[in-house]
């Protein structure tokens, strides 16, 4: 026989099975769901590869995931014929996690069951919830086109063996060796109605066993034929996003949400559209209701998934959605780009560019028809996604005020961190006579709401925007009008409050600015060089001074950012 090997599980592949068996104990099932899943990729893959060389079929072109039980044993075996994987794939998938910014997401449990399994359902944990289940773990799998198998074999405590086998077919095995009080799932009774839950978009057949019956006789004598035992496909294996919306269920939607999307939490909401006309394209679009733990990560994956009429091309592909939107998932079908497509080609493409700026106007409806139906859900996904929004305006200036209309700030009308005033609002609110919108750009929300700035606006009743978010002072150089009207900060240049001004006031103004003259040039000499002027001014009426910015000069704030980076 081979020779067997022992290796050690990388540091955060022990932690996390750990974790996983403790916290996901109440959502057991989702181990076949991940399993499909992977099968289903798997399948994806393959087809991938064949479309330049299809001997990898080796006449066996009928992608298709099994799962049967044995009772006796207590096992359920899950076995596919796609793409299989090397020995060396098998350690970097089974014994490494490959994500980027791991080991921060490890820093970051707290040891509190419930918190921690919140955080790996963003993380999503895919073929190590077997051990969920289970308390052993067997994978005999081939690589589609070599010659060796690999046997994998674990009990999910910190060590595996690899071994290599005898495998027949080309693809993966995977054999769940039960826990004692796990049995149940040893039954085809309940792993189908697992898959009728939640594997039933699955592109490929999923399929059982059914067992044939004996030839019998009928009620009148007759001879009723025997008939061989056969697998089903006990799931409907068309592709989800071909199919019609109008027969589709929201469960259904948020169930291949999951499997695309490798998260376990549900989405906060889709887009399902089938574009016709000069480009043709099928896109399903979905925002998640979380961030996921790596969303900072400048290594991070993002992007859609990519098919060429059905056929699966790649993963990631980032050209389809401007950076600022890198956090929605979901896939594209195009029939325009060739199956042939590369990273490269996409790049600089016709076809990406039209289907790019459709998907980026679908995402900012789907948005902003949220904001505006459902503000509660609109409020999760600003907190979770609004930083990488503000990116929006320096970087997509075509649909500029498209995104101004999604933004939200805090604002002095509550004087409450919470940024949930739009643009919309602020404007329905404004005084009689105010052209601009006001704002203010601090270090902190604290130094914001007590900039003394704001003094004159608290006066006379006119609201201002809170703006303290590490990238508001670079996106509100970006965005100078909203709706005919010019955005204004508080700091800068001259205030001119207009005609919110009474003529009253303004005569009361010009007297008091008399009344000092003599003290702001005394002032002034005292500071020569150090400022550029000391003026008098309306907008404070309780701090006796405040620095401002000249018009055209750099904000403070944007000179400390400057500052900090050495400029
Ligand atoms: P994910 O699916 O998010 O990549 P998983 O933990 O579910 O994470 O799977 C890890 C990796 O193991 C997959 O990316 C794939 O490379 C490999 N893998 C898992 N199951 C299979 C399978 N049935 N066939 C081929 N490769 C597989
Ligand atoms: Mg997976």
């Amino acid at each position: 026989a081979a020779q067997k090997e022992t290796l050690g599980f990388q540091t955060e592949v022990k932690q996390l099975l750990n974790l996983m068996i403790h916290s996901l104990y109440s959502n057991k099932e989702i181990f076949l769901r991940e399993l499909v899943s992977n099968a289903s990729d798997a399948a994806d893959k393959l087809r991938f590869l064949a479309l330049s060389d299809g001997n990898l079929y080796q006449g066996d072109a009928n992608l298709r995931v099994r799962i049967s039980a044995d009772s006796e044993k207590g096992t359920v075996t899950i076995s596919d014929n796609g793409i299989g994987m090397t020995r060396e794939e098998v350690i970097s998938s089974l014994g490494t996690i490959a994500k980027s910014g791991t080991a921060d997401f490890f820093k970051n449990l707290t040891g509190d069951q419930a918190k921690d399994s919140q955080l790996i359902g963003q993380f999503g944990v895919g073929f190590y919830s077997a051990f969920i289940v289970a308390d052993s773990v067997t994978v005999r799998t081939r690589k589609a086109g070599e010659a060796k198998a690999i046997e994998w074999h674990s009990q999910g405590e910190g060590e595996y063996t690899l071994a290599e086998i005898g495998k027949e077919d080309r693809g993966t095995e995977i054999i769940l060796h039960l826990r004692e009080d796990e049995k149940e799932f040893a039954s085809d009774y309940r792993l189908k109605s697992i898959v009728t839950k939640y594997s039933d978009h699955i592109a490929i057949p999923v399929e059982m066993w059914e067992e044939g019956t004996p030839e019998s006789e009928g009620p009148d004598g007759e001879k009723i034929v025997a008939t061989e035992g056969q697998w089903q496909a006990i799931n409907r294996a068309t592709a989800l996003w071909t199919r019609d919306k109008s027969e589709l269920s929201d469960d259904e939607y948020k169930e291949f949400y999951k499997h695309v999307s490798h998260d376990w939490e549900e989405p906060l909401t889709w887009a399902h559209n089938k574009v016709e006309g000069k480009t043709e394209y099928t896109s399903l679009l979905y925002i998640p209701k979380k961030a996921p733990f790596d969303l900072w990560n400048r290594d991070r994956q993002s992007g859609l998934k990519l098919y060429v009429q059905r056929v699966f091309i790649m993963d990631d592909a980032e050209q389809f959605m401007p950076s600022y939107l890198r956090f929605v998932k979901g896939l594209l079908d195009s029939n325009d780009l060739p199956l042939n497509v590369s990273r490269e080609i996409l790049q600089d493409n016709k076809v990406t560019q039209a289907i790019r700026k459709g998907c980026t106007s679908r995402v900012l409806k789907m948005l902003d028809r949220m904001g505006k139906n459902r503000p509660e859900e609109y409020q999760v996904f600003w907190n979770e996604f609004g930083q990488v929004m503000k990116e929006g305006p320096a970087e997509d200036f075509a649909h500029k005020e498209d995104i101004a209309k999604l933004l939200r700030f805090a604002s002095t009308l509550s004087d409450e961190s919470t940024q949930n005033v739009s643009l919309t609002d602020y404007i329905e609110r404004m005084k009689e006579g105010q052209d601009k919108i006001y704002y203010v750009v601090a270090d902190s929300f604290g130094a914001a709401k007590n900039s003394p700035h704001l003094e004159i606006f608290r006066k006379k009743g006119i609201e201002v925007l809170l703006l303290s978010d590490r990238v508001d002072e670079w996106m509100m150089s970006h965005l100078t009008e909203f709706d005919g009207k010019q955005l204004r900060s508080v700091t800068r240049g001259d205030l001119d409050l207009g005609s919110l001004d009474d003529e009253q006031t303004k005569q009361e103004q010009a007297e008091a600015e008399k009344a000092v003259e003599g003290l702001v040039e005394r002032v002034n000499t005292a500071l020569t060089g150090k400022v550029k002027e000391v003026r008098f001014t309306h907008r404070l009426t309780d701090s006796p001074a405040c620095v401002v910015t000249d018009e055209n000069d750099m904000s403070s704030q944007m000179a400390k950012l400057m500052a900090s980076v050495g400029q």
